[in-house]
């Protein structure tokens, strides 16, 4: 966009030149009356002070449509009647883009004593064709043919744009012709200056070129850099922008022509329009990832695309053509711009920081257009400034897409440490949230072991601790009775003809029956000390610690009794009942004793039982 800008301005500018200054100068005449048409329509050059003297109001124009005539054809009486003064007061002549040759004709004097030397300069290097006639002292005429497609060393004056030099002897009154033709506008600011003082304006002129340019070099490079270490594409495009602008900027003026010596004559006439349209490219193209275009305007971005393409592509259409594609050109420069200036508009609307930048560099290169029209059509004065507005506007531009550049990679800094934030935040809370899940899972499994542990020392039966755990205890109430000197009894207990029971009730019943006892037994020894296991089968076991033989002597009776008070049916036993017989053994553990002795006693003591006739209790 900004690319349009600055070529825009250019090509615009010469559009502007033909519009406005058609428009302007002609709204300027009609209104002034006469603006400044000299009655006397030769220009005395000793009036001419130390400035430049415009000499758009002294020339007497003759429009040749055919191109065909020729100097001496022009000269007879009847077409030299058709000359009429330009009627123009600006600092340029200015008839847009015409196919037509034009021939100016300027009436000097000299009525001084002394000989003057004087420069006459066409500042606008893109005329393509020029002839230059000057009547030499011998009579004959000096003629020098110039412009664009000429080479550069055709000029008899070495300058980025035309001059050339006129000399006036004593008394003289010469008549300079000036042909012009050009595929480009017809543009031609023509002033008449001292020798001395063009030098002058000449150096500061080249200056404000080397300015425009060194500048334009120190943007490149350091951004080039800035490319090569941050390896974002868009310093590239910016580069590539900078560079299309500056080829421009030197192919407009006439500094390509006058460095690179081209000899070619169609590309010294095309190499401006090749700068333009590279510049509209690549200046969109730089403009459309600024404003993130694909994000921003997704809809639009395609067309941006085509566009850019477009703008890529075309010059290479005017190698085929030729010059014909000029003028429709010339339109599409200023599309471009109302494009680029709408799409930098829009996106400022939708409030895309870089979109403002856009905006006010894109104003600052078409105020620099406005103000070289202006001064073009004498509308404003000429001035260092004023003529080089637009290399002025180009500059303050490149300057602001800078500051653009530099905006967003602080922004694109911002938003990376937002998001580094964002995402350290989110890591320390799904750490956090791990942390709790693994906690959690550690209880659960915790929880899962104590079951599972629970489980393998209970018995699946009965629900009492089974023969591991059994052991177990026996094992380690066995070494405190050794420690502390307390008693411990062993109860072996068994079920009477309990195989007859299964026999007759079924091993389902059986179970049942073990269930029944293990309940009253557990209910038995309920004191939180004893232990209550199933020893295997129908046999069970009560370990006791600080309990004497006959304390758990007395404790199986009464489990005897509420076994008869259960009452649970048996139909071979004597009392049609349920019943067990027990064996005890109580021992105070003595060092180098095992408690293997304790069980066996009481196993003893149980196989006494049975033998007394089962239902009984015997103490070992
Ligand atoms: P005694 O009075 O001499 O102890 O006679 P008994 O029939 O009780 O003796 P024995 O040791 O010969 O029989 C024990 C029976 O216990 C044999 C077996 O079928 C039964 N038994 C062992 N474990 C289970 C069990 O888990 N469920 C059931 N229903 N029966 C079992
Ligand atoms: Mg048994
Ligand atoms: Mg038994």
């Amino acid at each position: 966009m900004h690319r349009r800008l600055l070529f825009h301005p250019h090509c615009a500018l010469r559009w502007l030149l033909c519009f406005l200054a058609l428009a302007g100068a002609s709204v300027a005449l009609a209104s002034s009356g006469d603006p400044a048409a000299p009655a006397n329509r030769t220009l005395d050059v000793t009036h001419a002070s130390a400035g430049p003297l415009t000499l758009t109001p002294w020339f007497d124009v003759l429009e040749d449509s055919s191109g065909a005539l020729s100097f001496e054809q022009i000269r007879s009486p009847d077409i030299a009647a058709r000359f009429t003064p330009s009627g123009r007061s600006g600092t340029a002549l200015n008839f847009g883009i015409t196919p037509s040759a034009w021939w100016l004709r300027l009436r000097l004097a000299n009525p001084g004593d002394g000989a003057l030397d004087r420069l006459l300069e066409v500042a606008y290097a893109r005329l393509s064709h020029l002839d230059f006639y000057a009547p030499q002292s011998d009579g004959t005429w000096q003629h020098l043919h110039t412009g664009t497609t000429q080479p550069f060393d055709s000029r008899g004056y070495a300058h980025r744009n035309f001059v050339f030099g006129i000399a006036l002897p004593a008394h003289a009154e010469p008549t300079i012709y000036l042909r012009i033709a050009s595929t480009t506008a017809f543009v031609v600011p023509a002033r008449l200056w001292e020798p001395a003082a063009f030098h002058a304006f000449e150096r500061s002129d080249y200056a404000a070129q080397a300015w425009y340019f060194g500048m334009v070099g120190a943007m490149v490079l350091f951004n080039l850099l800035l490319f090569l270490r941050l390896r974002d594409w868009l310093y590239l495009q910016y580069v590539g922008f900078a560079l299309s602008v500056a080829f421009a900027m030197a192919a407009q003026n006439g500094l390509v022509k006058e460095l690179l010596q081209l000899r070619s004559p169609l590309w010294s006439d095309l190499c401006t329009s090749f700068g333009y349209c590279f510049s509209i490219a690549s200046g969109t193209l730089f403009m459309r990832r600024m404003v993130e275009a694909p994000r921003l305007l997704p809809r639009l971005d395609p067309w941006l695309k085509g566009f850019i393409a477009f703008y890529f592509l075309s010059p290479f259409l005017f190698l085929v053509t030729g010059q014909a594609l000029i003028k429709p050109m010339a339109v599409g420069y200023i599309l471009a711009i109302a494009v680029v200036l709408s799409v930098a508009a829009y996106s400022a609307w939708l409030r895309q920081r870089s979109a403002y930048f856009f905006l006010a560099a894109f104003t600052l290169v078409c105020l620099g257009a406005a103000v070289y029209a202006l001064h073009a059509i004498g509308l404003m004065p000429t001035n260092l400034l004023t003529a080089n507005a637009i290399q002025l506007g180009s500059t303050l531009e490149m300057i602001l897409l800078a500051l653009a550049l530099a905006d967003r990679f602080i922004q694109m800094r911002r938003e990376r440490a937002a998001m580094q934030k964002t995402m350290i935040d989110t890591l320390r809370h799904s750490e956090q949230r791990l942390q709790e899940r693994v906690a959690e899972r550690t209880m659960a499994l915790e929880e899962a072991n104590r079951r599972l542990e629970a489980l393998s020392r209970t018995d699946g039966l009965t629900g009492l601790a089974n023969r591991r755990h059994f052991d177990e205890v026996l094992a380690s109430e066995w070494a405190r009775s050794q420690r502390s000197g307390a008693p411990l009894a062993l109860a072996m207990i068994d079920i009477d003809w309990f195989k007859a029971y299964n026999d007759h009730f079924g091993h389902l019943g059986g179970d049942d029956c073990l269930r029944s006892v293990a309940g009253l037994l557990a209910k038995c020894a309920a004191r939180s000390s004893d232990l209550v296991a199933r020893y295997g089968g129908e046999e069970f076991a009560i370990v006791s610690p600080h309990t004497t033989g006959a304390q758990m002597q007395s404790l199986l009776k009464e489990l005897q009794r509420a076994l008869a008070v259960l009452a649970l049916p048996h139909p071979s036993t004597p009392s049609r009942c349920v019943t067990l017989c027990a064996g005890v053994a109580a021992h105070t553990a003595q060092s180098g004793d095992v408690a293997e002795n304790l069980v066996a006693a009481a196993d003893q003591a149980l196989y006494q039982a049975k033998l007394a006739g089962r239902n009984a209790v015997v103490l070992a």
